[in-house]
């Protein structure tokens, strides 16, 4: 009674406080929603103002980003980096280049970051940063420019014990390039201040595969534990939407365990493969020459292109694991996949699924695993990959990939306990939330009011 009176006053600052940030609101109420046992539990947590401290970024720093195009015309952009919470260890998160980027989203992802990292059971504290600047359709020079100009700001914020940056949608090992020379020539220092850097210089085999890997990997794992009797996913039929890091390589896992994959989309439109999506022809088409999804269908006939992303989910299909964006599959299209017989669905993405959308997943009895936990292997590998900086050492690709397993079954696990704990059996979006907050809440505790 107490806790939802807390919860609601909250819920309601967090509202007052970043008006017209919908996002940011979306994802903190998921989380608040499922702290009322807690809170009951753990009076101490109402009585230190956690959940207060919790809801407000540490620091937020917001940037003006110049830069000049190929005819030589100025340009203007918007930089930020939300430090969102470092009780668990410097700031750590990816930084998004996209159109729509903008103060909401960057919190949200800073936000659900902080509850991420804790679930991983390494020592990261939570952040989030980006710019609404389009890479697409940019000369690499120009991309080179805006990275540097980005960086000549933010270099000043970040740092291997500070605030350790990322990838995220728009920023890939080109961008992190571009962005750690230019922090390494300002600070003239070659440290671990990024991960997913090319592997010659630092990166840790397996970062490029780690989010999408991960997916598939605690996928495996529930199924599993509700009773799958085939070995690994022998037979399943798989859609992914998106096209990009995290949608290739749960592809490409997805398809080592034996499973079909028949769907991938952009921004533009989708792609619907019955024979199973031939990954050489969509890396080739998205990691070198950098086009659009509809030219997988000039080369495989039996494939159809569909423009608009809005009927992906009409696909019949097993498995549904969202790996393009924010609120891509709503109530509708969940209705859909559960009329079509899906038993499961794991979000690659950031929130890709609806409040709705979750809401008819649990009420159907689908296996729904958030990406909070889901997607947690990206940044998993990159605590891996920066004690390995630290360390000046390389790691094998079998010994980060073993490590990467061992922490997605864990992160499986901690949810499902959690869950059961506080009374949500089978729920993995309160027991991610819950087992996330509580290892925060309690280094909150234990390091005073700062
Ligand atoms: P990429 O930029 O590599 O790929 C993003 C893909 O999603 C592209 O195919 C893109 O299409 C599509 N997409 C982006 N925005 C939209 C939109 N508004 N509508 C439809 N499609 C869209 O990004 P990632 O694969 O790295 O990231 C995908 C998701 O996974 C994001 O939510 C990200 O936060 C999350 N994530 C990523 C991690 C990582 O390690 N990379 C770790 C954890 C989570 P187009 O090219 O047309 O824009």
């Amino acid at each position: 009674m107490v806790a939802n009176t807390v919860l609601q006053a909250v819920y309601e600052q967090v509202v007052g406080r970043n008006p017209g940030e919908a996002e940011f609101h979306q994802a903190v109420k998921e989380v608040l929603d499922c702290l009322g046992p807690v809170l009951e539990k753990h009076p101490e947590y109402v009585e230190a103002g956690i959940l207060e401290r919790l809801v407000e970024p540490e620091r937020q720093i917001i940037f003006r980003v110049p830069w000049q195009d190929d005819r030589g015309e100025f340009r203007v952009n918007r930089g930020f980096r939300i430090e969102f919470n470092s009780a668990l260890g410097p700031y750590k998160g990816g930084i998004r280049f996209h159109p729509t980027v903008y103060l909401g989203i960057i919190k949200f992802l800073g936000f659900e970051q902080v509850l991420k990292n804790s679930l991983t059971g390494l020592m990261m504290g939570g952040g989030k940063g980006g710019a609404d600047f389009d890479p697409k359709g940019k000369s690499d020079a120009e991309v080179m420019r805006f990275c540097q100009s980005f960086m000549t700001e933010l270099f000043r914020h970040i740092g291997p014990d500070t605030d350790v940056p990322a990838g995220d949608i728009g920023v890939g090992e080109r961008e992190i390039g571009f962005m750690f020379g230019q922090y390494k020539r300002i600070r003239n220092e070659f440290t671990g201040a990024f991960t997913g850097k090319g592997l010659e210089w630092g990166g840790l085999l397996v970062r490029t595969e780690a989010t999408g890997y991960g997916l598939v990997y605690i996928i495996d794992e529930a199924l599993r534990d509700k009773g799958k009797t085939v070995d690994d996913l022998e037979g399943m039929t798989v859609s992914i939407s998106g096209a990009g890091n995290v949608a290739i390589y749960a592809t490409e896992k997805v398809q080592q365990l034996g499973g079909k994959v028949v769907t991938l989309s952009d921004s533009n439109g989708f792609i619907y493969d019955p024979a199973g999506v031939k990954l050489d022809t969509v890396k080739q088409i998205k990691e070198v020459e950098r086009k659009r999804i509809k030219e997988y269908v000039a080369t495989h006939k039996n494939a159809q292109y569909t423009e608009g992303c809005n009927d992906i989910w009409n696909v019949k299909c097993d498995i549904a694991l969202p790996c393009a964006t924010q609120n891509e599959l709503d109530e509708a299209a969940a209705q859909t996949l559960v009329k079509n017989g899906c038993i499961a669905v794991g979000e690659g993405a950031n929130m890709p699924c609806t409040p709705e959308a979750v809401r008819v997943f649990h009420e159907n009895n689908v296996l729904f695993l958030p990406g909070k936990a889901a997607n947690a292997g990206g940044v998993a590998v990159s605590g891996l990959e920066m004690a390995q900086n630290s360390q000046r050492v390389s790691w094998t690709f079998e010994k980060a990939d073993a490590e990467l397993k061992k922490i997605m079954v864990t992160i499986y696990q901690n949810a499902s306990q959690a869950a059961e704990e506080y009374g949500y059996p089978g729920n993995f979006v309160a027991g991610a939330n819950i087992a996330g907050f509580i290892k925060v809440a309690n280094a909150m505790l234990a390091q005073g009011l700062v």
